[in-house]
């Protein structure tokens, strides 16, 4: 298997290169952040509970994304490999899915991450916030706590795969093709 980590900030990317990625490279999407909209869109008890923290910018707690991530993992026993998108964002995210893997004999195969400047991400994600219906784009204040949340606990899950020497670093501006051709070009260079 094949097993991806599209990494970075709010804003850095990983919606619209996954996109690209999955198409090109038949993985299977899964993001976090799509499965808890989800939830919330279907009225689920934990989708009310997860829309309340999502609206102050912070994490909803690991033991829910991880158990998301596992069903969804169990749901799709014949991927040829998964795309993570926006999981984990915390260490301990990050050692329960190194542990799901291994009991499918696989592991992550490598992290991009999407380097992006901090204001070309608010640019971004208010613009984004005229379009997207999602609530926790609207204003700069849940944007401003949505990357701080990311320098306080997601850095560290980058920390975490560069001791496996995992991590690429990608350069998250310029245009989506451009972007897309590096990070292609990193695939096909580990694949
Ligand atoms: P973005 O990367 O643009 O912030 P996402 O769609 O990935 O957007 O996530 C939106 C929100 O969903 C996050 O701010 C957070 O509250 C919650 N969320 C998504 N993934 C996780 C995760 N792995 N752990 C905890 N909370 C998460």
């Amino acid at each position: 298997m094949f097993n991806l980590i599209l990494f970075g900030p709010p804003g850095s990317g990983k919606g619209t290169q996954s996109e690209k990625l999955i198409a090109k490279y038949s993985l299977k999407h899964l993001s976090t952040g799509d499965l808890l909209r989800s939830e919330i869109a279907n009225q689920t008890a934990l989708g009310l509970e997860a829309k309340k923290v999502m609206d102050k910018g912070e994490l909803v707690p690991d033991e829910v994304v991880i158990g998301m991530i596992s069903t969804a993992i169990d749901q799709n026993p014949d991927a040829k490999g998964f795309l993570f998108d926006g999981f984990p964002r915390t260490s301990a995210q990050a050692e329960a899915l190194d542990k799901l893997l291994d009991l499918k004999n696989t592991s992550i195969s490598i992290m991009l991450a999407l380097e992006v400047s901090e204001q070309e991400l608010i640019n971004r994600l208010v613009k984004r916030g005229e379009t997207s219906g999602r609530s926790d784009d609207v204003n700069v204040d849940i944007i401003k706590a949505r990357i701080n949340e990311y320098h306080k606990k997601t850095t560290a899950v980058a920390d975490y795969y560069k001791q496996f020497d995992k991590v690429v670093l990608i350069k998250g501006e310029g245009t989506v093709d451009e972007i897309f051709h590096h990070i292609c070009q990193e695939v096909d260079n580990i694949m």
